[in-house]
């Protein structure tokens, strides 16, 4: 007996079943449960039931109950805030999938609200703009290689001048594989070319972890983009290449 959960197509089968007369140990045999669980769906006022109707309710009064839910929300805001920092807490991988849906559907919101916090809190926010800066330059100093123009075309031309993530010709700009405030270097083989929309939702994010929630990834390029920049994944165990696939 597995513990599937029970559908709408048990639940129909087994009606008609009981209703011709078959017995629960039948029904269960039939649908490869045990009866208990066929009488605990079929007797009114058992978990089934109780579940059955409260699932029906809900759907029912999906709007008042929306409607309630609001005004909760609006009449104790710190209550569900806490909640909600709670939430996260246990859950960060999905509070962070959450997030990332919400900014991509409210970039005006977002926007706002970033902009809003920055004019709150100017000393944090220029403390953080000087360390990215003195990092970057750090990273710029340290560099063997400075960039030059010359090896700025040699790199571009290795993915034919289109951006190295989603394919877009026209202007690209200089993406660090591994972002220089991530301890990446400033040197040709961390240097990939990047369309603006790329370079700036990329941001410090490693280079596969971000490539790969893109619709325009592709194993093809993500592989390219390794062989070239071999900084890319220095020290990282790969994120999801099956065994089959890898080279
Ligand atoms: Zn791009």
């Amino acid at each position: 007996v597995t513990r599937r959960p029970w559908t709408d197509e048990d639940q129909a089968k087994a009606e008609v079943a009981a209703a011709c007369g078959v017995s629960f140990s039948a029904i269960g045999r039939m649908l490869g449960r045990s009866d208990t669980m066929v009488q605990r769906y079929l007797v009114p006022g058992t978990i089934g039931a109780r579940r059955e109707y409260s699932r029906r309710y809900y759907e029912q009064n999906a709007g008042r109950h929306r409607d309630y839910a609001r005004s909760y929300r609006e009449r104790n805001p710190e209550t569900v805030h806490e909640r909600v920092i709670q939430w996260r807490r246990k859950n960060p991988e999905a509070g962070r999938q959450y997030s990332r849906i919400y900014r991509a559907q409210n970039p005006e919101v977002v926007r706002e609200q970033t902009k809003r916090w920055r004019e709150q809190n100017r000393e944090v926010h220029r403390e953080q703009r000087r360390r990215r800066g003195a990092l970057k330059r750090a990273a710029r100093r340290c560099s063997l290689h400075p960039l030059t123009l010359a090896t700025k075309i040699e790199r571009f031309a290795l993915w034919g001048d289109r951006c190295a993530y989603c394919g877009a010709a026209g202007t690209l700009t200089v993406d660090h594989v591994l972002a220089l405030i991530s301890g990446g270097m400033d040197e040709p083989d961390n240097i990939a070319p990047a369309c603006g929309r790329c370079n700036s939702s990329k941001r410090q994010e490693l280079a596969e972890q971000w490539f790969r929630r893109q619709p325009f990834f592709t194993t093809a390029r993500w592989r390219k983009l390794r062989r070239h920049c071999p900084a890319a994944t220095a020290g990282q165990p790969s994120l999801a290449i099956p065994a089959a696939q890898a080279p």
